[in-house]
C-alpha cells in the first residue's frame, strides 16, 4: 500500500491511504483486516465521498466553482463534505437531525460550513426533505445526495478497496461492512466481485434497523443507538443492491457496547458504534469460513473502522451500557 511519505499541497490528498490493521480477537487461519478511517483528515470514511463527489461534480459542471453543497446527514458526510468544500471553493450546507453527535455539528461549523437541525422524529426523510427544499430556493445549490448518487458507491470502488487489494495481494475472501447509505458496502462489493464473483459479502445492521425487508425478512423496526449505520425506511437507500449482498449480520447495541470497550482495551483501537458492529460481523464471518460453512476464494475477512470514539465520549461509549443508551 502506498502510504503519503511524500509532502502534501493539502489536506485534500491526505484522504485515503488508510492503514489496513489486522484484528486479533479473530482466527489465525482466517485473518480479519479494518481499514482504519479514522485517519482521514475528517477522521472519517466519509472524507473519501466529499473529495471524490466534490471533485467529480465540479468536473462535469454538476456545480460551478462558488456554488453550494446541501446534504442532509448523519454528521460524518458534513465534515467529509466540509474538508473538500472549503478547499474547493464550494460552499457547504447541512441537515442533521438533532438525534446526532454534536461533536459532529460542532466540527461542520469549524470547517466554515452551515448546519440546519430537523426534529428527531423525522428521521433522515425529514433531512432530505428539507435539503431539496432548501436547494431549489438557491441559484447554484446542488444536493449531491449519498442515499441515490452512485458517485458515492463510485468513490469506494475507486479508492477504499483498491487500497484494501493492494495491500493484501489480491487476496480477499470476503468484504463485511455496516450499511449507513451502503456506499462503502456496494463499492468494495464491486470491486472485488469483479476480480472474483465468489466473494462473501456480508452487510451489518444494528438490531432495530429494517434492511432485512429486502432479504424478504420480516424487519422488525426499533430504537438503536449504534451510529451512522441501519435505515428505518429502506426506500431511501438506493444504492443499496441485496443481488450482491450474501448475508446480513443483525448486531444487538449490548454487544457493540461490549465490543467497542473490547476493541480498545485489548487491540488499541479508539473506534465506534459502527465499527465495533463490523468487528463483530467481520469476526462472525470469519468463524462461518474457518468451519467450511461458506466457501470463499480466499481465507481472510475485510471491514471498515469508519471513524473514532473521540467524537462519541459526551454519549458515554466507554460508561455503562444503561449510561450510553440511557
Ligand atoms: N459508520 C459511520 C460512523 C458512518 O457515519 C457511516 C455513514 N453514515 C457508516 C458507517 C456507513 O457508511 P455508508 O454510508 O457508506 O454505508
Amino acid at each position: 500500500m502506498t502510504t503519503h511519505r511524500e509532502p502534501l499541497d493539502s489536506v485534500l490528498e491526505a484522504v485515503g491511504e488508510t492503514p489496513l490493521v489486522r484484528v486479533h480477537a479473530s482466527p489465525d487461519s482466517v485473518p480479519v483486516y479494518a481499514k482504519l478511517e479514522s485517519f482521514n483528515p475528517g477522521a472519517s470514511v466519509k472524507d473519501r465521498i466529499g473529495r471524490y463527489m466534490l471533485e467529480a461534480m465540479l468536473a462535469d459542471g454538476t456545480l460551478e466553482p462558488g456554488g453550494t453543497v446541501i446534504e442532509p446527514t448523519a454528521g460524518n458526510t458534513g465534515i467529509g463534505f466540509a474538508v473538500a468544500a472549503g478547499q474547493l471553493d464550494v460552499d457547504a450546507v447541512f441537515v442533521v437531525p438533532e438525534r446526532f453527535s454534536v461533536e459532529k455539528q460542532q466540527l461542520m461549523r469549524a470547517l466554515g460550513a452551515e448546519v440546519i437541525n430537523t426534529p428527531s422524529e423525522d428521521g433522515m426523510g425529514g433531512a432530505i426533505d428539507r435539503a431539496h427544499a432548501l436547494a431549489d430556493e438557491l441559484d447554484g445549490a446542488v444536493v449531491p445526495q449519498q442515499f441515490e448518487n452512485p458517485l458515492n458507491t463510485e468513490a469506494h470502488y475507486e479508492t477504499t478497496a483498491p487500497e484494501v487489494f493492494e495491500a493484501l495481494d489480491g487476496e480477499v475472501g470476503a468484504v463485511v461492512a455496516g450499511c449507513g447509505t451502503g456506499g462503502t458496502l456496494m463499492g468494495l462489493a464491486r470491486y472485488a466481485l469483479e476480480r472474483n464473483p465468489d466473494t462473501h459479502v456480508v452487510a451489518v445492521q444494528p438490531e432495530g434497523s429494517t434492511y432485512g425487508e429486502l432479504f424478504g425478512e420480516d424487519a422488525e423496526e426499533g430504537e438503536y443507538k449504534t451510529e451512522g449505520i441501519g435505515t428505518h425506511d429502506v426506500s431511501t437507500n438506493e444504492l443499496f443492491d441485496p443481488s450482491q449482498v450474501d448475508d446480513l449480520k443483525t448486531i444487538p447495541d449490548e454487544d457493540v457496547h461490549e465490543e467497542m470497550a473490547r476493541l480498545a482495551s485489548e487491540e488499541g483501537h479508539l473506534i465506534a458504534s459502527s465499527s465495533a458492529a463490523n468487528s463483530l460481523a467481520a469476526r462472525q464471518v470469519a468463524r462461518e469460513i474457518e468451519r467450511g460453512e461458506v466457501d470463499v476464494p480466499h481465507d481472510s475477512v475485510v471491514t471498515v473502522f469508519a471513524d473514532s470514539s473521540e467524537r462519541y465520549l459526551s454519549k458515554g461509549v466507554y460508561r455503562s451500557f444503561e449510561e450510553w443508551t440511557g
